[in-house]
């Protein structure tokens, strides 16, 4: 199923649509966030490193030629296509004029098939909301919110400053605009328990998002919960562990609903620790390996989404 994996995965999902294989460019929109402009807050989320979660973009131009160049280089003759990720930071906490200004650059590329643009609830006021409809009517777009978690009081705690009631609203205001939705979730916050990462997830699920992503919290220099974690080291999931409450997670998703990642990609020089997120393939081979063993995949334990009107 899915193509020999246990889940669905967004590189097949979008192979199927477009035909051709699909790569996401990260660029580096150059925007900030109101969690450190001192609007909201300052400092950012506590795991936030300098690079706003997004530490491999780079300028639009640049990272649209250089990353593009690389994956023709790589893919031979194979088709390639490109979806311009908007990653660093908070991608719509911009005047709406500007951000049109970014889209379309980035649109103008050849070979640039759609647009994805990660942000916070907070950030989508009306003029944004409109630009995104308008958008999502003449490309393929969607919306990447970062929910982390769904307890409040985690999120207090590395400082995300928004409430869940926000994200509830910005989900409501996307669908009803028709904008595919991806929804970001951290494995292994402090103080989390294994159900609360499951439920975090069954609320993130509930909202029939377009896509899920995962990944393991990593603890990077320069960041304040890396310091609090060098001066006083905290319990961190095993991959074991990781992989373990990754597929219990996965069982609950309903299969329609998109997996955009489940690994994390850390820069390898800054990360502090968990040593094992830096193999990534391991990580994704134990969790084929897991679904096989427990002769699982993703929604064995979720109802169809099909008639909950899911966004494709
Ligand atoms: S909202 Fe995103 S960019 Fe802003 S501080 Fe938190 S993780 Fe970093």
């Amino acid at each position: 199923m899915f193509n020999g994996l246990h889940y669905n995965s967004i590189s097949s999902w979008l192979k199927e649509r477009f035909g051709c294989r699909v790569v996401k460019l990260a660029l580096d929109s150059a925007l900030t966030c109101p969690n450190r402009d001192g609007s909201k807050g300052t400092g950012g989320c506590s795991f936030c490193s300098a690079g706003g979660s997004g530490d491999f973009a780079g300028s639009i131009g640049e990272q649209i030629k250089g990353v593009s160049r690389k994956w023709r280089r790589e893919g031979g003759s194979e088709d390639i296509r490109y979806i311009a990720y908007f990653q660093s930071f908070s991608g719509t906490y911009a005047p709406a004029e500007k951000l049109r200004a970014m889209w379309d650059a980035a649109l103008s590329h050849e070979g640039v098939i759609g647009l994805a643009v990660a942000t916070r609830p907070d950030c989508l006021p009306p003029e944004v909301l409109a630009l995104l409809e308008e958008y999502n009517k003449k490309t393929f777009l969607w919306v990447e919110l970062g929910l982390q978690t769904s307890r409040e009081d985690t999120a207090e705690a590395f400082n995300r400053c928004w409430k869940n009631s926000e994200f509830e609203k910005a989900m409501a205001e996307l669908a009803e605009r028709g904008i595919r939705t991806v929804v970001h979730l951290i494995l292994g916050l402090p103080g989390e328990s294994k159900e609360d990462m499951t439920a975090s997830a069954r609320y993130a699920a509930s909202f029939r998002p377009f896509g899920i992503k995962l990944h393991m919290l990593h603890l990077m220099k320069g960041t304040r919960m890396g310091e609090e974690y060098l001066k006083a080291p905290f319990p961190l999931l095993s991959r074991g562990e990781y992989i373990s409450i990754v597929c219990d997670i996965l069982e609950q998703i309903p299969q329609d609903i998109t997996i955009h990642r489940l690994t994390g990609d850390a820069p390898q020089e800054t990360l502090i620790a968990p040593d094992w997120t830096r193999n990534k393939h391991e990580v994704l081979n134990g969790i084929q390996k897991e679904f096989r063993r427990r002769g699982t995949y993703q929604g064995y334990r979720a109802q169809k989404s099909e008639e909950c009107g899911i966004i494709k």
